[in-house]
């Protein structure tokens, strides 16, 4: 069964932005960014006032009914989880936890409520105007007519130099990724599924998804 859910064709074009889409759903035009940018433009003023307000009291809860209600079609947890670690940056608050305070114990706790349908442990790399991060996702069997897989985030690794570190002249050298990669591998071990993380020596935010690899 699961074979054949695999074999179906993932690889698409954004509707958007033209960049390589993976995606579980063959209607889904919108690459992740674009539906994040998409998401964050349907916020009205007064929207991002309370999003902003709520953030200040660590309301992140609040924070993803605001943005469900602005954009109901576009909602999904992991979207409205980087939108708001993208504002709390913004803000200047501590924008994502320092990669030492993402631990085993809290993605584990993350992941937890959807054990049973975990599929596997995904990293990827993704960026904003502040530079690269990664993000750790459980992927879940959701089983619904044409979608097979879901997305659960569950955590986001920043370096906090960010690519300053690039001209810096460092070599860089990615700690969030590696241990977006430790993390992820043993949460993956635990659960008894495989770990993917498609390019971790090097930011690509177009690297294939565990669901191309079958
Ligand atoms: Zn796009």
């Amino acid at each position: 069964m699961l074979q054949m859910m695999l074999d179906l064709p993932y690889k698409f074009r954004c509707a958007v932005c033209g960049g390589r889409w993976s995606s579980t759903h063959p209607d889904q035009g919108p690459c992740r960014r674009c539906t994040i940018e998409r998401v964050k433009q349907t916020l009205t003023q007064d929207d991002w006032k309370r999003v902003d307000t709520l953030l200040r009291r660590d309301d992140r809860l609040g924070c993803f009914d605001v943005i469900e209600q602005a954009a109901p079609d576009d909602f999904a947890l992991g979207i409205a989880q980087q939108i708001v670690d993208e504002r709390r940056r913004d803000l200047g608050l501590r924008l994502r936890p320092a990669i030492a305070e993402v631990t085993l114990d809290a993605v584990r706790q993350a992941a937890g409520p959807h054990a049973e349908r975990v599929v596997a442990i995904e990293a990827l790399w993704d960026g904003d105007t502040h530079g690269w991060f990664v993000v750790l996702l459980a992927i879940t069997r959701i089983d619904d007519g044409d979608t097979p897989f879901g997305e659960v985030h569950l955590a986001t690794l920043a370096d906090e130099d960010g690519d300053a570190r690039l001209f810096a002249g460092k070599a860089p050298s990615w700690p969030e990724a590696a241990k977006a990669t430790e993390i992820g591998d043993d949460l993956a071990k635990e659960l008894g599924v495989p770990f993917f993380f498609a390019s971790p020596d090097s930011p690509d935010d177009e690297a294939e998804r565990w669901w191309d690899t079958a």
